[in-house]
């Protein structure tokens, strides 16, 4: 078997924050420098700024590209290495589109309407109804990993139908379509459940999200840090300091966990629950370690922001080899589908 390749993507929302880095950043960066025993990378990586999934729930596009160069700066900060993970904006390769379309015919409107992870979004998200590309979205996302052949995907469990859908289009077509060089164009790709550490918001809500105002940014200095960490939520019976505390039901300790490593880890939860530790210190340390782990990338944020043509340099380039690679699979598709033919077998 060739290399396996991956393709793992994001909307371009602008700053990163904590749950981003724990729940896809430190992955990515794992699967771009993960070695096997001859020193040969396990994975080709490719990352992409998926802006036209944007759309499906928002038509605001003023600020896309502001975020889109925000994001990718923290995509660097956080170890994703252009030389080896092209970064590319899904609107600036065109063939996303084109595959899109094609795809589309593959798929009925009720398979993707019974897509539980849609039904779950509608429900969070209120949505009373649904733009024609929001149905469609599974579709694009399928357009996103075969275009560059992508054989694995790795998901949380709820991202598992996503997959399915992708399997389904890319199955249909080979047995469609057959290229008269390569055969079957398209991988199956399978699904790698990887195990995303999600963050709990500083609210102590299911979810850091932006939207919600709970976050810890990937950029912010230690005073902002302490700052937010001092409106985390807590355990509500721990009201004065020598409480004893329940660290399993705490925000700060899950952040614990996370950045405050080994023996450091169990005095605290022994500090909490017998009294001798006190909210106040118990969430400075906590911020003073989240902010250690930060303090590498938001020396190297620095160095991209003040070196923002070298930015876009990365990104030019990493849409001057994704479409490559896609042009490549779009004159696969074209010839295996017949399209474009210029040749016939009778006299037209
Ligand atoms: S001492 Fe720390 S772990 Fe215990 S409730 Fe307070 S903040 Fe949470």
């Amino acid at each position: 078997m060739g290399t396996l390749r991956i393709l793992s993507g994001m909307r371009p929302t602008g700053k990163l924050h904590l749950g981003h880095y724990t729940g896809a950043l430190e992955n990515w960066v794992e699967q771009q420098n993960l070695l096997d025993e001859n020193g040969s990378r396990v994975y080709e990586t490719c990352f992409l700024i998926a802006d036209y999934h944007n759309l499906t729930t928002s038509l605001d596009t003023g600020e896309i590209y502001t975020h889109t160069i925000d994001m990718l700066i923290d995509w660097l900060a956080a170890g994703v290495d252009p030389e080896k993970s092209p970064v590319f904006r899904q609107s600036q390769v065109k063939e996303h589109a084109e595959l899109f379309l094609i795809f589309s015919m593959l798929i009925t409107s009720s398979r993707l309407e019974r897509n539980p992870t849609l039904k779950e979004q509608v429900r969070d998200l209120n949505m009373e109804s649904l733009v024609y590309g929001h149905l469609g979205y599974p579709v694009l996302q399928a357009a996103d990993i075969l275009l560059y052949k992508g054989n694995v995907v790795p998901v949380g469990e709820d991202q598992i139908p996503h997959v399915e859908i992708t399997r389904e289009i890319a199955r249909k077509f080979n047995n469609h379509y057959s290229h008269p060089v390569v055969g079957e164009v398209f991988p199956e790709p399978e699904p790698k459940i990887t195990k995303f550490s999600r963050l709990v918001g500083l609210d102590g809500k299911a979810k850091m999200s932006k939207s919600l105002g709970n976050t810890i940014f990937l950029s912010d200095t230690p005073d902002e840090v302490q700052k937010k960490m001092r409106n985390a939520v807590t355990d509500t019976q721990k009201i004065r300091k020598n409480d004893p505390g329940r660290p399993e039901i705490c925000t700060v300790f899950s952040y614990h966990e996370k950045f405050t490593g080994g023996e450091d880890l169990a005095c605290i939860e022994a500090g909490c629950r017998s009294g001798s530790l006190g909210c106040v210190d118990c969430k400075k340390l906590c911020a003073e370690n989240i902010s250690k782990e930060l303090a590498p990338l938001i020396e190297k944020r620095r160095y991209y922001e003040t070196n923002l043509d070298l930015v876009k340099n990365i990104l030019i380039e990493g849409e001057n080899k994704a479409r490559e690679i896609a042009g490549h699979t779009m004159q696969e598709v074209r010839s295996a589908m017949q399209l474009g033919e210029t040749s016939f077998s009778r006299n037209y």
